[in-house]
């Protein structure tokens, strides 16, 4: 029996907030677990002191990332999916102020940010991303607990207890797929689409009323977030004075189109003139304003990271405004369905971790996912969705991690609209190709990402130690 674990469409595609999956979103449900653990440990009235040890990546890039601040956001209480992002900046003013937390909203306790949050630049074994909690008790006893952020928001212990309910889920899917080879088997002996055999999976995790409600979700999230991205103008937190440039790009593409909400935004961008030149301003101004509003800690929804959020919702943005004025949820749910399992794919196969794999395993399977989605929403087969994929990670194997200053800013804001058009690119030379004649199966890419990724020097595996992010120094900015 194999000892996969099941990973869900919504395990792929979740709301979360910047800027990062793996140092943002991962260590604050890292601290919300913690919570729960001395909970149940029956500890939780007798801490007394608390302190946290940020390792590895999460230390070296821990800053940039906001991985302290999204510590204290967990520790709080607050949820990353409902909180008000408006007041984070008060909610942590307030500990400094005061010198108080408010564990999970309940209690009140001592607390130093400067103190009580240490950045270690060793790395724990087990993976690059690892995070220690001590809790010191009125009683006198102490209790730790470590946690791994594992990229994409995932957060997983050494003992990894919860694993075999998820290898459990995993058999019970009706079409149990570790490989794009088997994926592709289940299509053919079902004679359904890529979406079809994912539904199927998901079904067997939570109902049809769930599945809707949970895709809607994600979709407005990520709407949501190209919409405010393109209406808000400015400059990014963090010191490298980089400009918000979705803004006026949106500016000049929308002209004088009215629209008031984010609901008539869609139809007025179908009005504009959209020629190759607008196509290509579109796609990145989509990928741009998401990103530029994970870089200021908003809300977006990681695909399969919160570095990498904006090529899904581009590549799905633009089928919606330019491919097909009569798109509906129907096909944002396919169009979902075949990214998240290609993500999964990815993250069984290799990883989507930038720590351990660079930025092949963010933006890389970014474009893979959207590549294959598009590829079904425009009527291609199963197999030449697995080509889409193939494609657009075959040409960003190697593709290294260096943000500036720990930032997920620069490369990284621009990086999603490269890697939005190679997906669409990708899926207009897949649909013109007999995919039965691929050189490359995409299982063989995802090996080979895989391989490239232990090959990676550390410095490029979101360390900031190499390339741009020794190269272009902060005060150059
Ligand atoms: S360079 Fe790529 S992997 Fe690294 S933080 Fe930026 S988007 Fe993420």
């Amino acid at each position: 029996m194999r000892k996969i674990e099941c990973i869900s469409v919504f395990d792929m595609l979740k709301v979360g907030v910047g800027p990062s999956s793996s140092h943002t979103l991962g260590p604050w449900r890292a601290s919300q677990r913690w919570i729960d653990e001395l909970k149940k440990k029956g500890c939780f009235d007798e801490v007394e002191k608390i302190h946290i040890d940020l390792y590895g990546s999460l230390s070296l890039t821990g800053k940039g990332h906001a991985t302290d601040i999204a510590t204290l956001l967990g520790l709080l209480g607050h949820d990353p999916v409902t909180m008000d992002i408006a007041i984070i900046e008060s909610e942590i003013e307030g500990i400094r102020e005061t010198g108080k937390l408010l564990l999970n909203g309940e209690r009140n306790i001592d607390f130093s940010i400067a103190e009580n949050i240490k950045f270690n630049r060793k790395f724990l074994e087990f993976h690059p991303n690892g995070m220690t909690f001590r809790a010191c008790l009125y009683n006198g006893k102490k209790t730790s607990s470590s946690f791994y952020s594992i990229g994409g928001g995932f957060v997983v212990k050494k003992e990894r207890k919860n694993a075999s309910k998820k290898i459990k889920n995993f058999q019970n899917f009706p079409f149990s797929i570790e490989k794009a080879t088997e994926l592709l088997e289940f299509c053919k002996k079902e004679n359904k689409s890529i979406s079809e055999i994912v539904l199927e999976n998901e079904r067997s995790l939570r109902s049809d009323e769930e599945i809707d409600n949970g895709l809607k979700q994600i979709w407005n999230t990520m709407l949501e977030s190209m919409y405010i991205g393109c209406h808000t103008e400015g400059t990014l937190p963090g010191g490298l004075n980089v400009k918000r440039r979705a803004f006026e790009m949106h500016q000049r593409l929308i002209g004088e189109t009215a629209y008031s909400n984010v609901e008539d935004w869609i139809p007025a961008i179908r009005q504009t003139e959209v020629k190759f030149r607008q196509i290509l301003k579109w796609v990145s101004c989509f990928a741009l304003s998401v990103n530029e509003v994970n870089a200021s800690l908003g809300r977006v929804v990681t695909a399969p990271t919160n570095g990498s959020a904006g090529t899904v919702p581009a590549v799905l943005m633009y089928y919606m405004v330019i491919e097909n004025h009569d798109a509906t949820y129907e096909d944002i749910k396919r169009f979902m369905l075949v990214a998240g399992e290609i993500g999964s794919l990815f993250k069984k196969g290799a990883t989507i971790s930038a720590a351990m794999g660079g930025c092949q395993a963010e933006i890389g399977v970014s474009s893979a996912m959207a590549a294959g989605g598009l590829t079904e929403l425009m009527g291609g087969t199963p197999e030449q969705v697995l080509m889409a994929s193939e494609i657009a990670m075959e040409h960003h194997l190697g593709l290294t991690c260096d943000p500036i200053g720990g930032l997920v800013q620069v490369p990284c804001i621009e990086r999603n609209a490269m890697g939005a058009i190679k997906a669409i690119n990708a899926a207009e030379i897949a649909m013109e190709s007999d995919a039965s004649r691929a050189k490359v199966p995409l299982d063989k890419v995802i090996e080979t990402m895989w391989d490239t990724a232990k090959d990676m020097n550390k410095k490029y595996k979101e360390t900031s130690e190499g390339g741009l992010a020794v190269k272009v120094s902060l005060s150059d900015c």
